[in-house]
Parts: C-alpha cells; structure tokens; sequence
C-alpha cells in the first residue's frame, strides 16, 4: 500500500464524461488499497477563457484579482471530482488552496509555495478519504489568494507529494510519457522508461512542454519521484528520478534531442576589446527582462570583437532598438538580427563519462551540410544555433547517430 499524489490535468478533467473516467481511474486505486491525494487542473480551455473575459474588460486587470479570476477554474473541477467519487461509493474531499492551506508568497500570477500544512490531509487519509485538491492556486500571509504560473497545477502535486513524502508523484497528462524528441519531428521517437531530473530540466527548458519547470526543479530538490503517465492510455509512463537510481542509463550517452525554434539572433559588430564593454550591452537587456540564452564572443584580432547572443523570437526587435543607444555609446560598428534561427541539443548525464559526444554531433550535422553558427556546452548538454529552416532535419539527423530511433538501446 502506498501515498500516491496524482495530478490531472486539463485535458484529463475536460468534459463531464472525462471528470467520470479519472474517476473510475481513482476508484481503481482505492481498490488496491492505495492512499490518494489528487490536484486538479482546471478543465481544457477554462483558465484561457477567463483571462479572455477580463480582457474584454480591460486590458491591464490587476494581479490580485486575475488571481481571484483564474483561481475558480481548479474549483469547479475539486468538486465535480469529489462528486464523481461519491457516486462511486468512495469518501472524497475537495479543498481549495486556501482551505488546505497553501501557504504562497504574494506574488500575484507567479507566486512561488512556502508551506503546506498537512494536518487536514492527514487527517482524511486516515479516514480512507480520498483527498482532492485545487491545483495551482494558493493563498498568501494576508489571505489573498494567489496563483503559481501557467501550468502550476504540476507543481502543487509536487509539493504535496514533497509535503506529504509520498511514494510517488504521478502527473496524468494526454501524452504517455517523456520521449526522446518531439514525435512530431521524428516519428521514430521513443519513450523514455526514465530519465533524471537534471536532464528533464535540459528538455524542459529547451522548449520538450510536458511538465511546468519550476515543477520538476522543486522535485529535483525534495528528491520527489515523479511520473508522467497518460490518463487515456495504460502504461508505465516516465519516470523522473535521481541519476544514481537510474542505473539503466549508464550505456546511454544521449537521453534526448530537444530544440526550440523560436530562437532569434542579436550580434553587435566590432565592439572594442575592453573590459566591461559585454556587460554594458547586456545589462540593460537583463534590466528589460529579456531572456538571454546563449551567448558568444569572438576572440579579437584588432582590437574589436563581434558579440552575438540568442534572444526570444518576440524579443529581437526590443533588444535591438536597446542595444542602438549603448552600442553607439561604446562605439560599436552595428548591430545585426537574425530571427530565423534555431537551437538543437543532445541532452544526456551519459556524457559526462564519454568522449566524442560532440564530434559525433557535429559530424551528422555536416554531413547533413548543416552549418553550425554558435555552440554552448554544458556538462550534460551540447546545443548548436543553426539555420531555422534546417531544424527538422538536425533533429532527426541526431536522433539517428545517437542510436535513438532503433531498438539497439535496450531500456530494460
Ligand atoms: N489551469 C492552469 C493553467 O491553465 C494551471 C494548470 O492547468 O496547471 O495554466
Ligand atoms: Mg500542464
């Protein structure tokens, strides 16, 4: 008998009959004599259609009461849930942020968790009350409520399950599990029986959307098993685990090949060579919120350097007109922008312990006549900046050298 914490998304509670199937799914559990505590999603769709009234309101709604807004979708879904469940014969809970409670920063939109008490949920468990909770949302010192982010129900389960030390954290979505890329790209891709955490926050990040990231940092650093599994489909899922309990991928060298499309480039020509000149031109950037990912500076040959990063695709115009002021202030030649480029990495703890990794990638990039405009290096990652149009076919062209579309790999 284990403490399950499981997560269902929006798709997963988008219609009446949906609400019955996990349901069904959760009175299985009960029969196997599982403890449960269950964070709801919003149904599919609700949380955009309430930020769509407000907008037809007005366009700049204040925080705390787009909080108040967004917050009743996950409300509505606890109790359709537990009224499921009651139909089935099974004592059910509903509580909302507030009730557990949740105790948020204040933060409105983007409020990060600083305790759950567990003392009610206890207290139902031990009842045989099956416990549903509204995902997402929270409440701060104050009492107002509060919400985590896009897609912050993953990380309400996670930190139940890290409050309550679960066995396990299974988040129900409508994919089966982490896959080796994007299906979409390359039809060859596979599911991944496990992965770490490390290398599921390179995926993540890199634009693989299964799991919010601050969700599986906060597994990562409470040590939280956690699953991603398909609620339409039976079957293992991925697990999200610490790298010495994934023994099984020590042969692996690459896990996965992730990519984000909507990367642009920003190089400012012929900065002269002197100390402070890169932090001058970033740090009004960080100071405007843009993101900057990769980032690489040529050695100088006479006196000037070229200094070219990658920024969001929406991003590039706003860098530039920033980046105008300061480079003319340090006499830099121009600035030049390229949105259609593209970042592709190979993503494996493997690599710490081999060799070669990155001529093997950059050897079926060339083959492919791919050129290679910027690389950037981690201990588990190597990510190249390459034309836009040729993504698809690096993507597939690595999934292929690494040995990720055949059945060589034994994942057992
Ligand atoms: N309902 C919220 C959203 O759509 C939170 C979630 O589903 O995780 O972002
Ligand atoms: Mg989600």
């Amino acid at each position: 008998m284990s403490l399950f914490v499981q997560k269902y998304g929006g798709t997963s509670v988008g219609s009446v009959e949906r609400i019955e199937a996990v349901a069904d799914k959760i009175a299985g559990f009960k029969a196997q004599g599982h403890d449960l505590v269950v964070a709801v999603s919003a149904m599919s769709g609700e949380t955009n259609r309430l930020i769509g009234l407000a907008q037809e309101i007005s366009s700049a709604p204040t925080p705390r009461e787009m909080d108040v807004l967004v917050s009743t979708g996950e409300q509505v879904t606890i109790a359709l849930l537990c009224i499921a469940l009651h139909k089935r014969g099974i004592k059910a809970r509903s509580y909302t942020g507030q009730q557990v409670q949740i105790l948020t920063d204040s933060a409105h939109m983007k409020a990060r968790i600083k305790h759950i008490d567990v003392d009610k949920i206890r207290a139902d468990l031990s009842e045989d009350t099956v416990v549903v909770v509204a995902g997402f949302q929270g409440v701060d010192e104050d009492g107002n409520i509060t919400t985590l982010g896009r897609g912050g129900s993953d990380t309400t389960g996670v930190a139940l399950a890290a409050a309550l030390k679960a066995d396990e954290c299974q988040i129900y979505t409508d994919v089966d599990g982490v896959y080796t890329t994007d299906p979409r790209v390359v039809p060859e891709a596979r599911r991944l029986d496990k992965i770490t955490f490390e290398e599921m926050l390179e995926m993540a990040g890199q634009g693989s959307k299964v799991l919010q990231i601050r969700s599986v940092e906060f597994a990562g650093k409470y040590q939280v098993p956690l699953r991603v599994l398909s609620s339409f489909k039976d079957g293992p899922g991925t697990l999200i685990t610490l790298e010495e309990e994934s023994g099984s991928m020590e042969q692996v060298v690459v896990s996965g090949i992730a990519f984000n499309r909507d990367e642009a480039k920003v190089t400012v020509v012929g900065v002269p060579d002197t100390p402070g000149a890169a932090a001058k031109l970033l740090a009004p950037i960080g100071a405007a919120n843009i993101e900057v990912d990769v980032i690489v500076q040529n050695v100088s040959a006479d006196g000037t350097t070229d200094l070219t990063f990658t920024v969001h695709n929406n991003d590039v115009e706003k860098a530039r007109s920033i980046l105008e002021g300061v480079a003319i202030e340090l006499g830099a030649k121009s600035i030049k922008t390229d949105p259609k480029v593209a970042k592709v990495s190979i993503v494996g703890v493997g690599m710490r312990s081999h060799a070669g990794v990155a001529s093997t990638m950059f050897n079926a990039l060339a083959k492919e006549n791919i050129n290679i405009q910027m690389i950037t290096t981690s201990e588990i990652k190597i990510a190249v900046i390459i034309e836009e149009r040729y993504l698809e076919l690096a993507v597939r062209a690595l999934h292929t050298a690494f040995g990720l579309d055949d059945d060589k790999i034994s994942e057992e």
